[in-house]
C-alpha cells in the first residue's frame, strides 16, 4: 500500500482521471490491431476512434471546426507551431526575421525562440509586470514591418497568471498584423472554460494543449489550427516530425491511438463540468492561500488575485504561487515531501539545486527572493481535508526551517 500523498503539483502533471482509465481499459480490451492509416476494417475502426477523440477535444475547447493534430505532448505542439509556421527550422534559418514572444513562456516555446535567435532572428521577449501578466499593448507595440510571428501563452505554469490573449489577438489584428499568432494553451485547456473557437474567429492561428495536465496520460497532446475559422489567412504549416502522411501530413508517425482515446475520454467527461470544476478549485485554492497567509503573514502571494480588467479570473483556479521570505523554496519542497506533501518550486530543477526561473526573474524578483518561491497547484480530486492538512504541514515545516541555523541544508531540514 502506497502512503497517502497530499498532491499539490498538478501543473506538472495530473492524476489520471477515472475516465482516462476507463477509456484505456475499453480500448485495450479491443483486440483488433488498429492502425488508423490502414484501409482495412481494423484500420477503419482505429480511424473512427481517432476521429471521436479529436471531436471530443475540439468540443471541450469550443472549436469543433478547427483542425487538430495529435502530438506527443504540448512540447512538440509548441515547437511545431512556432517553427512549422515559419516554414520549418531549415527555412527559418535561411530567412531570418523578427518574432515576438514573452519572457515568461514555458521552455517548450522559449527554447524554440532560442533556436530562432541562434539562427540570426531578432526576438522581442516582452516582460510582464510584477503580477506576472504581460501587456497586450506592449506586445502589439513590439510589431515591426518584418515581424513574422507572435506567441503568447494563455496562462503561466509557474504563477498561474492568465495572460490577455484575446485582447492581444484583437489588438494585433486591428493593427493589421498579418502573420501567425500562436498560443501555448497547455495550462488553460481543461482547467478553465477556454473558448478557442472565439480566439480563432478573432485571428489566433494555432494553439498547443496537453493531455496530462487534465487527467489523461502524459505523451499525448495536440496542435490545433484555426482552419475553417479563419479563411482570410492561410498559413502553411511545415511538419517537424517527418515520415508518413499521417494526421493530414502535419505529423509523420503512427498515431498514439491509446493516448488519443484516453485524451478524448477525459475531454468528453470534462466538457459539461469544466466551469463547475474551476469554481470548486478556486474556492479550495482561496481556502488554502487564506489559511496559509493567516498562519504565516510574511508570505508574499505571487499569483494574481481577483479578476482581470475584462472581469475574468486573473489566475488559474488551482494555482497558488508564493514566496516565503527567509526560506529557500527547494528546501521547503524537500521538507514538505518528507511529510507527504508533493509540491514544486514551479520550474524544473534538473541539478537538484534551485536556480531562479526565468519567469520570476522576469517579474523583477532579485536572485535571493527568486529562490524563495514555492508553487502549490491543486489537482482535480483535491478537497477541503487535503487543503487543511497541507496548510498545517506547511506551517509546521516553515516554522522548523525558520528555527534552524542559517546554514540549513536540505539534509538538515530533512533530519
Ligand atoms: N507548456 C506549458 C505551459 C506547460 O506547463 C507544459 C508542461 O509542463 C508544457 C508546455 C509541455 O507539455 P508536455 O509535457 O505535454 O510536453
Amino acid at each position: 500500500m502506497q502512503p497517502a500523498v497530499l498532491y499539490l503539483d498538478a501543473n506538472a502533471t495530473s492524476r489520471l482521471r477515472p475516465e482516462a482509465t476507463a477509456a484505456l481499459a475499453r480500448a485495450m480490451a479491443d483486440e483488433r490491431p488498429m492502425n488508423p492509416s490502414s484501409v482495412h476494417a481494423c484500420g477503419r475502426a482505429g480511424r473512427k476512434e481517432l476521429r471521436s477523440a479529436r471531436d471530443s477535444v475540439l468540443r471541450l475547447l469550443a472549436a469543433p471546426d478547427a483542425s487538430l493534430t495529435f502530438t506527443s505532448g504540448a512540447t512538440e505542439a509548441c515547437n511545431t507551431m512556432v517553427l512549422g509556421l515559419l516554414g520549418g527550422p531549415a527555412r527559418a534559418a535561411r530567412h531570418p526575421g523578427h518574432a515576438i514572444t514573452t519572457a515568461i513562456e514555458h521552455p517548450a516555446v522559449y527554447e524554440a525562440f532560442d533556436e530562432l535567435e541562434a539562427n540570426g532572428w531578432t526576438v522581442t521577449r516582452v516582460v510582464p509586470g510584477r503580477d506576472g501578466v504581460v501587456s497586450a499593448d506592449e506586445l502589439a507595440a513590439a510589431v515591426r514591418p518584418d515581424t513574422a510571428l507572435v506567441a503568447l501563452m494563455a496562462a503561466n505554469n509557474e504563477t498561474g497568471a492568465i495572460q490577455p490573449l484575446a485582447r492581444t489577438v484583437r489588438l494585433l489584428r486591428a493593427n493589421r498584423f498579418g502573420g501567425p499568432i500562436v498560443s501555448d494553451a497547455t495550462q488553460c485547456a481543461g482547467r478553465v472554460p477556454f473558448d478557442l473557437g472565439a480566439l480563432f474567429r478573432a485571428g489566433l492561428t494555432a494553439a498547443a494543449v496537453s493531455g496530462h495536465k487534465m487527467g489523461a496520460p502524459a505523451g499525448i497532446g495536440a496542435l490545433i489550427v484555426a482552419g475553417a475559422y479563419d479563411r482570410d489567412r492561410c498559413f502553411e504549416l511545415s511538419p517537424l516530425i517527418r515520415g508518413g502522411r499521417q494526421e493530414s501530413a502535419t505529423r509523420g508517425g503512427t498515431e498514439n491511438l491509446l493516448g488519443a482515446i484516453a485524451f478524448g475520454g477525459v475531454a468528453a467527461a470534462l466538457e459539461p463540468r469544466v466551469a463547475d470544476e474551476a469554481v470548486r478549485l478556486a474556492k479550495l485554492r482561496d481556502r488554502l492561500a487564506g489559511a496559509l497567509i493567516a498562519r504565516v503573514p510574511e508570505i508574499v502571494r505571487l499569483t494574481p488575485e481577483g479578476n482581470d480588467p475584462d472581469g475574468r479570473p486573473a489566475a488559474l483556479p488551482n494555482t497558488f504561487f508564493f514566496r516565503v521570505p527567509g526560506c529557500r523554496g527547494d528546501d521547503l519542497v524537500v521538507g514538505l515531501d518528507l511529510e507527504g506533501v508533493s509540491a514544486s518550486v514551479g520550474s524544473a530543477c534538473a541539478s537538484g539545486k534551485q536556480e531562479p526561473s526565468h519567469v520570476v526573474r522576469a517579474m523583477g524578483l532579485g536572485d535571493d527572493a527568486a529562490r524563495e518561491v514555492v508553487r502549490f497547484s491543486l489537482d482535480w480530486d483535491a478537497d477541503e481535508s487535503l487543503v487543511d492538512r497541507a496548510v498545517e504541514i506547511t506551517d509546521r515545516v516553515i516554522a522548523r526551517m525558520r528555527s534552524a541555523p542559517a546554514s540549513t541544508t536540505n539534509a538538515s531540514v530533512a533530519a
